[in-house]
């Protein structure tokens, strides 16, 4: 028997390196410094693909998208977001709702967080008010040079 509701949660990091674009949750940031990864480096787009694989008891991106292929090299991770939620589908769920936060330095995210929520509620197929984006400063962690993001997700079955 599926169960009516569903939880999934996702964590993501990627190093900030000069001289690579910077996009988060499908967004182009204007920034000297991208997110260094083997696709594009979306950090937001990867915390919620995870969540979502993993709400479904899926494997995760990394063993669905192995880095090691060269497929994936500078990847639109909008394509792994979009495979997570064909399984999604696929197991008989539906995306309820999705919060998340943002950990990093710089940029702000303040002036892009309208857009961001916006392409990723877009992505996800809910909307906009289904979805939170929360940003905060890493205050005493020492992980200025990197941008985290957590997600989580709540199902319910079609
Ligand atoms: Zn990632």
């Amino acid at each position: 028997m599926l169960s009516s509701i569903k939880i999934g949660y996702g964590w993501d990091s990627h190093e900030f390196k000069t001289g690579v674009p910077l996009k988060i949750g499908g967004v182009p940031i204007d920034h000297p410094q991208g997110l260094a990864g083997h696709s594009d480096g979306d950090v937001l787009l990867h915390a919620v693909t995870d969540a979502l694989l993993g709400a479904i008891g899926a494997p995760d991106i990394g063993t669905i998208f192995p880095p090691s292929d060269s497929q994936w090299k500078g990847a639109d991770s909008a394509v792994f977001l979009a495979e997570a939620l064909k399984r999604v589908e696929s197991a008989g769920y539906q995306v309820g709702n999705i919060d998340s936060t943002l950990i990093l330095a710089s940029p702000k995210i303040g002036p892009h967080a309208a857009n961001i929520r916006k392409s990723l509620a877009k992505l996800v197929n809910v909307p906009e008010n289904c979805l939170g984006l929360k940003a905060k400063t890493p205050e005493g962690m020492g992980t200025d040079n990197a941008a985290i993001a957590h997600a989580v997700v709540l199902l319910q079955k079609v």
